[in-house]
């Protein structure tokens, strides 16, 4: 099963995130994950905790019970801050899990969040090898692990980092808002991780991503197929790299610049959502709908 995240690009209201998220809804996704925090850092106002709190539940009165809510931070918050927000949202019904709540350097810090968190805690993008996790389980808190195929080391890397999780009865759903040949990697995770839990599927992303693969990811009600083609699924379009070349940005978290790589062009189309229940990827991402 996947998560849709990037479903909400552009939505600021609470209005805005629930129109959103029954477009998302309607596509068949059975979770969805955003950041509902806006620009705050390193703490929030009372204020800012309310409005945040109020696109949370939009969500949900848009979406109804059966769909889940996972609530990402970034990595943004210090301890009370994170300890604040999570009180909060054990008011929502069902939320799934509260991600990256503190920055990634500290798991004594993590330890004090996760102690008063009723709402289970989600981390490990921005965690290294299999001792940065060994030493984050021991401690107990994580109640998901989210380790990425590029910065953990790899899919060998991954199983191994997987299994010791699943040694502790600890979900593994890797983070993966990633191009198609890390997507690829981390599908293949999935085929064969006994602990193996959710997903992460980007609902839009750049225009020129079908340009650069053979990707051919097929989502049937809320459920990614996995390629039983040979590697990874794929094969790079070497005649068109050189015609999209790496450009550097100067991402800033919590001000939206990460949105714009996916900027809204269209209104979902319908059509594109099979009344089966499945469409490609490719397609919304040639009319990506948020
Ligand atoms: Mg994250």
């Amino acid at each position: 099963m996947v998560y849709a995240n990037g479903w909400f690009t552009g939505a600021k209201t609470p209005e805005d995130f629930a129109k959103k998220a029954k477009e998302a809804a309607s596509c068949g996704f059975k979770a969805l994950k955003f950041d509902p925090f806006g620009k705050s850092y390193m703490g929030i106002s009372n204020k800012e905790l309310m409005y945040s709190i109020d696109k949370v539940q939009a969500v949900r009165d848009a979406i109804g019970e059966d769909i889940e809510i996972l609530i990402e931070a970034h990595g943004r918050f210090n301890v009370p801050a994170a300890i604040k927000i999570g009180k909060e949202l054990e008011k929502i019904d069902n939320i799934k899990w509260f991600e990256e709540p503190l920055p990634p350097d500290n798991i004594e810090a993590l330890k004090r969040v996760k102690k008063q968190s009723r709402v289970p805690i989600a981390v490990g993008e921005r965690m290294y090898k299999r001792k940065a996790f060994i030493n984050l389980l021991s401690a107990n808190t994580a109640d998901i692990i989210q380790p990425d195929v590029s910065h953990a080391e790899g899919i060998s890397e991954l199983k191994k980092i997987g299994s010791i999780a699943e040694g502790m009865y600890i979900p593994f759903s890797p983070h993966n808002p990633s191009g198609p040949v890390a997507c690829g990697a981390t599908l293949q995770l999935a085929a064969f991780l006994p602990n193996f839990n959710i997903f992460e599927f980007m609902a839009t992303d750049i225009s020129c991503r079908d340009k650069l693969t053979t990707e051919d990811l097929i989502l049937e009600d809320g459920y990614l197929v996995i390629p039983d083609r040979p590697g990874l699924g794929i094969e790079l379009k070497e005649e068109n790299l050189s015609k999209y070349p790496y450009e550097p940005v100067m991402l800033k978290h919590y001000k939206g610049m990460t949105l714009f790589l996916r900027e809204p062009k269209a209104p979902l189309d319908n059509n594109l959502c099979l009344s089966s229940g499945i469409y490609n990827p490719q397609d919304l991402a040639r009319n990506p709908c948020c």
